[in-house]
């Protein structure tokens, strides 16, 4: 690989950097993953894996011009999030109105970005697509720079000799798609159950929504094996009917979730963005919202070495990305850890406590727009791509 840069993982993440850095700058860049690219979006059925996307992540496809093909197939706004304890009777909620926008951020199907990314880069020459490719390091050493965009299990992290803090959250996430009697307004709904959180978000069809509803593994096992009636009204019941009843669902899939934090986002040459550098519960819908931001930094670092001809893959230019990101990624998914620690706990004062932290956050407007500025994306320090 004779190229300036390589990122290694086509997913999200690693493509956005490619579009960004090909239409910033003028390096030659090849992106290369183990499975094959082709795209796989279908308009006629929702894909299982969604992400919820926050504003900054928007302004980040709008920058690289990959929002005008996701928005023109597909795209399910939500201007209101709902959140309560199961176990008591405290709720918040959010609206888009309450901090000068139209909507809290949009749900989309992981595929339909990709697809999107994919379309991009057909336009920008100086990337080079290997898809089914696997490499060794010593193919990789005339490369500036290597990106490990190759998420959580990361062959890049593992090769830089970086180490990884990983705990299990004990929990498996079931997701599915479902349909259910009442519709649900845009608003993305939350509850906390003693067992784990159950979110509803809203797709693009007013009854149609997107089920995360995280348990413990054999609990997981177990809601696999029901039958769909069996399903649809265990669901219904877990979300208290507050749409309904859930009257069709689509097949169930689950995903294993991993608290990951690598110990370095860089090493001698080498940048880790995404999943390849964390990983988190998906109960505040931040991790790729997370690794996009990873993404948009990384590009202003490169770019700015550039402007100052300075060499973007030394390690005095990275250590900028890693300050950068490591410090502000802390920050958000130390926040998330600990609202997992306190709903999914049953001590009494736990309970008690995120009854009261509800209750407060709901009624202090000036905490809630703290809340909802860090959950849409719009705070100082934001990365060039990931501004108006
Ligand atoms: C149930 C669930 C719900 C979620 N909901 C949300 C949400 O609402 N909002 C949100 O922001 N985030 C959410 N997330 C998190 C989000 O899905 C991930 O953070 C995101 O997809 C990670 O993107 P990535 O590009 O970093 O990594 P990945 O998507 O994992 O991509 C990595 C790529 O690297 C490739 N690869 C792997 N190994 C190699 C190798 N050795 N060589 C070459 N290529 C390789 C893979 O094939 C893949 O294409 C959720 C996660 C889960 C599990």
């Amino acid at each position: 690989m004779n190229n300036d840069i390589t990122i290694i993982g086509a997913g999200i993440a690693g493509l956005t950097t490619a579009c960004a850095l090909a239409q910033k700058t003028r390096l030659s860049i090849a992106i290369i993953d183990t499975k094959p690219l082709a795209q796989t979006w279908q308009p006629d059925s929702y894909h299982h894996r969604v992400s919820a996307i926050a504003l900054s992540s928007k302004r980040i496809f709008q920058n690289i011009g990959a929002w005008q093909h996701i928005a023109s197939h597909r795209i399910s706004p939500f201007n209101r999030i709902t959140v309560w304890d199961n176990a008591s009777s405290a709720e918040v909620s959010f609206r888009a109105a309450e901090v000068g926008e139209a909507q809290l951020g949009y749900i989309l199907e992981n595929n339909l970005m990709q697809d999107a990314l994919l379309s991009c880069l057909q336009q920008l020459p100086q990337v080079i697509i290997h898809a089914s490719t696997t490499l060794d390091m010593s193919q990789l050493q005339h490369s500036k720079l290597i990106i490990g965009a190759d998420g959580a299990n990361s062959w890049v992290r593992q090769q830089a000799g970086i180490k990884l803090a990983a705990e299990d959250y004990g929990h498996d996430a079931i997701v599915a798609t479902v349909r259910t009697a009442k519709p649900h307004e845009q608003n993305a709904r939350q509850v906390f159950l003693q067992d784990g959180p159950l979110a509803f978000l809203p797709l693009n069809d007013s009854h149609l929504c997107s089920i995360v509803w995280s348990m413990p593994p054999e609990q997981a096992q177990a809601t696999l094996a029901l039958n769909d009636d069996e399903f649809k009204s265990q669901l219904s019941q877990a979300f208290s009917n507050r749409l309904g009843e859930v009257i069709e669902t689509s097949k169930r899939f689950s995903f294993p979730l991993k608290k990951q934090r690598a110990d370095r986002y860089i090493a001698d040459r080498i940048a880790l963005i995404g999943d390849a550098a964390h990983t988190v519960h998906p109960l505040a819908g931040q991790g790729l919202n997370v690794g996009l931001l990873d993404a948009a930094a990384l590009v202003d670092v490169i770019t700015d070495a550039l402007h100052h001809n300075r060499d973007f893959g030394a390690l005095q230019t990275l250590r900028r990305y890693e300050r950068w990101r490591k410090g502000e990624n802390a920050l958000m998914l130390s926040g998330i850890d600990s609202i997992k620690a306190l709903f999914c706990s049953n001590k009494q004062t736990t309970k008690a406590l995120r009854s009261f932290g509800l209750n407060i956050t709901q009624q202090m407007p000036l905490l809630k727009n703290l809340f909802i500025n860090r959950a849409i994306g719009a705070y100082d320090g934001l990365p060039t791509l990931a501004l108006y």
